[in-house]
């Protein structure tokens, strides 16, 4: 326990300075549509700490939500997601694709969350249509008002908004109907057994025809080989993400790539 400790606190106090010392970057996973064409990317941090082996997200993003590091470093992400997307906006190729962030619960609750992404979308002076914030099942645990009025603000803006991991967590239907969101997200490990486990098809079929009816579009992540997209492409779900097509790239691997697939 007290190595455990020791680490954590370590970790902590490694990652308040990690911002300043630039050991924090952005990767982008492409996006496709069932014609194989780039239509956008998710931006997925990551950690090199110098001298370390790189850090995976899902251990320092729970530390840095436990810590409130979450916060800054959440800001620190869609600010360089916004600048990206500036970048791509100067050429034809990557002008329209959309850009999805990652954003903690921790960080959406906190209050000027509305004002941070509106002051943020206006100073790099991106388009807010392309910019799509991922949240997760874990915002509707409580105060789902003061969550849809938030979502409000933003999605007057043009902001849009997706349902991450859906289905892993608590959701109920009745919140979801009432969510101003653009897209449910199926979670990689539905997807990951689906050619032979039948319970996993039955989710996924469930959550196309509510999205369906809610009139939301569904991104499967974690498709790793043909049959999958297969199976999803046949029940009628059009957009992938996954090794398939790719793993987060840097920036400059993204834009080779979205040259190959074009
Ligand atoms: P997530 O949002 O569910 O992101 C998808 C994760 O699945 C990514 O892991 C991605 O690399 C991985 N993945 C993508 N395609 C495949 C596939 O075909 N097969 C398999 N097995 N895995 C695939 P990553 O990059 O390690 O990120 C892990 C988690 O860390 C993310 O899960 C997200 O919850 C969190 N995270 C990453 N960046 C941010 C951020 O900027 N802010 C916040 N709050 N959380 C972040
Ligand atoms: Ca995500
Ligand atoms: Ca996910």
């Amino acid at each position: 326990m007290h190595i455990q400790f020791t680490e954590k606190a370590t970790m902590e106090s490694s990652l308040k300075r990690a911002m300043d010392k630039g050991e924090l970057s952005l990767m982008y996973q492409p996006q496709v549509d069932h014609f194989g064409h780039v239509i956008g990317a998710e931006a997925l941090l990551r950690w090199s700490p110098m001298d370390f082996d790189i850090i995976p997200p899902d251990v320092f993003i729970p530390i840095a939500e436990e810590a409130g590091l979450i916060i800054s470093i959440g800001e620190w992400a869609l600010k360089g997601a916004c600048a990206q997307l500036k970048r791509w906006s100067q050429s034809g190729l990557t002008k329209n694709l959309v850009l999805s962030v990652n954003i903690s619960a921790k960080q959406f609750r906190k209050a000027n969350f509305a004002e941070m992404v509106e002051a943020t979308v206006n100073q790099v002076g991106i388009n807010p249509n392309l910019l799509k914030l991922e949240l997760t099942e874990s915002l509707l645990l409580e105060d789902v008002d003061a969550v849809i009025s938030t979502m409000n603000v933003l999605r007057k803006l043009g902001v849009k908004f997706s349902m991450d991991d859906f289905g892993t967590g608590y959701s109920s239907l009745s919140y979801l109907k009432r969510l101003p969101l653009d897209e449910l997200k199926i979670d990689k490990s539905f997807v990951l057994d689906i050619a032979w486990d039948e319970g996993d098809r039955a989710i996924i079929r469930s959550i196309l025809s509510l999205a369906q009816t809610l009139k939301l579009r569904v991104v499967a992540e974690g498709v790793e080989i043909i049959e999958q997209r297969d199976y999803l492409l046949a029940e009628g779900c059009c957009f992938y993400q996954g090794y398939l097509y790719g793993k987060p790239l840097s920036e400059e691997n993204f834009l080779s790539l979205v040259h190959t697939l074009q």
